[in-house]
């Protein structure tokens, strides 16, 4: 596994892929992301724990402007990201994204679902398009249910298609949040497995999960949050076997 220094500084160009600087984010009285300094370099695996509410979902969906911040800036391989617009659409693209609900489109297929964004927001070719698509469903296990719909495939499969779909658009980065909490138990496997091997293919990777085994086998770094801060972040055999803050000890005395 390749070794990341979690202490350097941000350098422009470079091998830092996403930085955010000082980014804050309210909902209302609540001041959801504090000060978060963040840079991840290229290849890197970072993995996000901490308890719920403390704002890794917020923190994901900042990185690709599904969500605005009120200060601070956040840029993708050295570009700032547009608060709207074509250039927006273009950079999001960039950062792909898996949720917990699989959030395919129920009324396309397989195939469909992977074909789309190539073609509206790449302009691939159709007959291209679904050259990648029928490559990339193989790639994730799931070739043989290219033309069915989402709705005839179970939770692991449909995960699976929202990882290749995302991985059509030929992300920089690719973030996933809480990936494998809605899955039955016996399809966890499944789903980390394709991500271990997205890692091991020098993905940039942001992963929020409660799947320790993925973090301490897959992650360069885990990051752990607590009411909006980054409280602590380190290797993760550091952080497991010796966390520093009382927050992180707490936590991990609870999950492990
Ligand atoms: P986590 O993913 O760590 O559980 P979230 O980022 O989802 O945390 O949420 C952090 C906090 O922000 C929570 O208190 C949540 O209720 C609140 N929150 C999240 N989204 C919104 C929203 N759209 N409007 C208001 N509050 C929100
Ligand atoms: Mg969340």
């Amino acid at each position: 596994m390749s070794e990341v220094d979690v202490t350097k500084d941000s350098a422009p160009g470079g091998d830092d892929l996403v930085v955010l600087e000082n980014v804050n984010k309210h909902f209302g009285a609540l001041h959801v992301l504090q000060d978060i300094d963040l840079t991840i370099a290229r290849g890197e695996v970072v993995v996000v724990i901490g308890p719920s509410g403390s704002g890794k979902s917020t923190l994901c969906r900042t990185i690709n402007r599904l969500e605005t911040v009120d200060s601070g800036t956040i840029r993708i391989d050295g570009e700032p990201l547009p608060a709207e617009g074509r250039e927006l659409a273009r950079l999001r693209a960039d950062v792909g994204m898996v949720f917990q609900s699989f959030n395919l489109f129920a009324h396309k297929t397989v195939l469909e679902n992977v074909t789309l964004g190539q073609i509206k927001v790449r302009k691939a070719a159709k007959a291209k398009a679904e050259e990648k698509a029928r490559q990339l469903l193989d790639r994730v296990g799931v070739g043989s249910q290219a033309d069915k719909y989402p709705a005839q495939l179970s939770g692991g499969q449909q995960q699976r298609v929202a990882i290749a779909r995302a991985l059509a658009m030929d992300p920089k980065v690719m973030l996933f949040d809480e990936p494998t909490s809605a899955l039955d138990p016996e399809m966890i496997n499944e789903v980390l497995e394709v991500m271990q091997q997205l890692a091991r293919d020098g993905m940039t990777m942001v992963v929020v999960t409660h799947e320790m085994g993925f973090a301490r086998s897959a992650a360069n770094r885990v990051l752990f949050m607590a009411d909006g801060r980054i409280v602590e972040q380190a290797r993760p055999d550091q952080f497991f076997t010796a966390p520093k803050s009382d927050r992180a000890k707490d936590f991990l005395s609870k999950i492990l």
